[in-house]
């Protein structure tokens, strides 16, 4: 039954998509082009299906009158084929959005050699290991759509929000020569005849550039060696990275409330029907978000039966324990110096006591960030102190000579946001093609 041969696509070029087949079409010529999801027969009357990327249309043959090439083409039709069709459009109530096309020709583009091995369009689907095995076939699923075409309109609304605020888009590399923050989890590589290591983020670069363009934001990939495997991290992920001159985390922070408003509402404006098939209804967030301290989360946890000395991190048990008492948008403020990276700025009165935040939503961390170092000397003591040598730091610190001014800035995983936006309890649906330390293909 497979067409061994398949047609041409030749001058055919979509004259409309799916959602532009109505009623008031009714007579009008159309060239459709998508992928068959059902075939389906009843009296005399073929039904074809065709789902393209704004929805389906549907395809009415008429088995009495249609033309014999027509009939011949849908002895090959099988679902997932991609196909071409030219015809009339007839208003048709019970066709999706009206109308129907009655086909004078079809072209059989590609015939499916497989079925996925599930059902694309409702159905129970499988795990996500095994649809990310054929993902590129798994994100034609509704909800996947709906998820991805979210994760652009964030994209889209971030980088509108920043650039009328007059940030400047900017690239920094991912190929390093060292760590950026100590620590392990980072990925070697040969580079020529030297070790190199991929950007597990941007940070001293961004701070660099806040000398010439002040205020700078850059949307790219950071790789972590991460050692366990949860379904909040990520060998690689997307970071929405925002550094500016003379301003305080204080100041970063209002900046992240903005931002956020900024993305929900342009999700209501942009992405209605995409929030209602994932069951997703978000409320725009109050004007300032809910602000604790560090000690302020010692105290809460403490509540809730669970002590961490100071100077601790939060563990993810703990995490999950504030989560449970404050399930929104909210900020964690002034952390320990000693679990800082070294670029974070001590307050002034207090040393030991830095300004930093975390911004969280539930248990989720989203972003860190945090006033910095601009200070040269500090800045070398604190790399001393956190065991990292400053001689590899040298490219880096030169920059400090020559007028640093104060400056601020934070890291916003794009990945850990979409999660929270779209619903996800896992990471990997609302990444495309996820790394993690089991996972390295497709
Ligand atoms: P966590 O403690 O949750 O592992 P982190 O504090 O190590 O995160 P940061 O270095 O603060 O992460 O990075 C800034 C942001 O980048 C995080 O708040 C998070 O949103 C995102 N991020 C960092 N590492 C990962 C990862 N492996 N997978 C997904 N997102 C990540
Ligand atoms: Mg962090």
């Amino acid at each position: 039954m497979i067409a061994t041969k398949p047609d041409e696509m030749g001058d055919w070029r979509r004259t409309h998509y799916s959602l532009e087949i109505v009623s008031k079409m009714e007579g009008k010529k159309a060239t459709v082009f998508g992928w068959v999801s059902s075939v389906r027969e009843q009296g005399g009357i073929v039904f074809l299906i065709i789902n393209d990327k704004k929805g389906t249309v549907q395809i009415t043959v008429h088995k009495d009158k249609a033309p014999k090439l027509v009939l011949e083409k849908l002895k090959y039709l099988r679902e997932h084929s991609s196909i071409g069709v030219r015809g009339m459009v007839k208003s048709m109530n019970k066709a999706p959005h009206g109308a129907e096309i009655v086909p004078e020709e079809i072209r059989v583009l590609s015939t499916a050699l497989r079925q996925p091995p599930f059902s694309l369009f409702g159905g129970r689907i499988p795990s996500i290991d095994k649809r990310l095995d054929i993902r590129a076939i798994d994100m034609r699923r509704p909800k996947a759509q709906a998820i991805f075409k979210m994760r652009h309109a964030v994209l889209t609304a971030i980088r509108e929000f920043l650039i009328s605020r007059d940030y400047m888009e900017v690239s920094t590399p991912k190929i390093i020569a060292t760590a950026t923050e100590g620590g392990a989890a980072l990925f070697p590589l040969l580079y020529y005849d030297k070790e190199a290591f991929l950007a597990q983020s941007p940070q001293l670069y961004k701070e660099q550039l806040i000398m010439p363009f002040e205020k700078v934001f850059e949307i790219g990939p950071i790789f972590r060696a991460e050692e366990s495997r949860t379904v909040r991290h990520l060998s690689e992920v997307v970071s929405v990275d925002v550094e500016e001159a003379f301003v305080s985390y204080e100041d970063v922070m209002k900046l992240i409330e903005q931002l956020i408003r900024h993305l929900v509402q342009a999700l209501y404006e942009k992405c209605k029907e995409e929030m209602k098939l994932l069951e997703r209804r978000l409320t725009t967030p109050s004007s300032t978000f809910e602000c604790i301290t560090y000690d302020d989360a010692l105290k809460i946890l403490d509540k809730e039966g669970l002590t961490v000395n100071w100077g601790e991190d939060l563990s993810t048990q703990a995490l999950k324990a504030l989560g449970g008492v404050m399930p929104k948008f909210y900020f964690i403020k002034d952390w320990p110096t000693s679990i800082k990276p070294f670029y974070i700025k001590p307050r002034d009165d207090k040393q030991d006591i830095c300004e930093a935040f975390d911004f969280m939503y539930g248990s989720i961390e989203l972003a860190s960030g945090g006033s910095r170092v601009s200070s040269k000397r500090l800045l070398m003591r604190r790399l001393k102190e956190q065991g990292l040598k400053p001689k590899l730091f040298e490219y880096h610190l030169r920059t400090f000579d020559y007028g640093m001014p104060p400056h601020a800035g934070f890291g916003l995983g794009l990945d850990r946001l979409m999660m929270v936006l779209t619903g996800q309890e896992n990471i990997r649906e609302v990444a495309m093609f996820p790394r993690d330390q089991f996972r390295l293909t497709p």
